[in-house]
């Protein structure tokens, strides 16, 4: 029988980097790392593919996800809903697959409630006006949106003390480098 995987929680604001870190995180082999790929009602940004960063759905298929009690937990962002979905996260853990969830931190908090057991992550950005260059930076976002995201972010930012552990996203390697430690030590290696 295999042990059970780690449940981690990715968090952090739009645009700090998390997906990012992610996919460097997710060169190690050691760390068996697999990645919950999250539903949400928002549009397919350029390069993203449905099924890998997103299962992109119509606001009545995930209404009919949340009403059939599919989703581990879900929240509102920014004018669109995201949700974790429950029996592939589970039946990854009992593979003894290390799940990382990648979620904001409404999500967070349920998910904590329900698997106390989880590790909690929150990237954080050298400071706002890096989030802002690195949001600006990325384009996939009219200014509207992009505004409203770091309005968010200020909201989120002090809700980091929530978490476990709080790593600053300075570069991309060293990030990375810092969360794979972390992930060794919660998996006692
Ligand atoms: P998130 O998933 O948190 O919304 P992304 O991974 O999409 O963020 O990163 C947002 C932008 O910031 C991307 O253009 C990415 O290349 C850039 N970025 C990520 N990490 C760093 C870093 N450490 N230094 C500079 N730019 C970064
Ligand atoms: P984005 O639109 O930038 O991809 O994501 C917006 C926010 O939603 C990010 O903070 C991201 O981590 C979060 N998010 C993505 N998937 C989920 C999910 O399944 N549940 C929750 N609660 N948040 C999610």
């Amino acid at each position: 029988m295999n042990k059970k995987g780690l449940l981690i929680i990715l968090s952090g604001p739009s645009g700090v980097g998390k997906g990012t870190v992610r996919k460097e995180l997710m060169k190690d082999p050691s760390l068996h790392l697999f990645f919950s790929v999250s539903m949400t009602t928002r549009g397919i940004r350029p390069g993203e593919m449905d099924g890998r960063e997103y299962y992109f759905v119509s606001k009545e298929e995930f209404q009919r996800n949340i009403d059939n009690g599919n989703l581990l937990e879900w929240a509102e962002f920014v004018g669109n809903r995201y949700g974790t979905p429950k029996d592939k996260v589970e039946q990854m853990r009992e593979e003894g697959k290390n799940v990382l969830l990648e979620i904001e931190t409404k999500g967070t908090a349920k998910v904590l409630a329900k698997c106390p057991d989880a590790l909690s992550i929150f990237l954080m950005p050298p400071s706002l006006k890096d989030l802002e260059n690195r949001i600006r930076g990325r384009k996939t976002e009219p200014e509207a949106v992009i505004e409203e995201r770091l309005a968010k972010a200020r909201a989120e930012l002090p809700l980091a003390s929530k978490y476990q552990h709080v790593v600053l996203n300075d570069t991309v390697e060293r990030a990375a480098s810092e969360i794979a430690s972390i992930i060794k030590t919660a998996l006692g290696e």
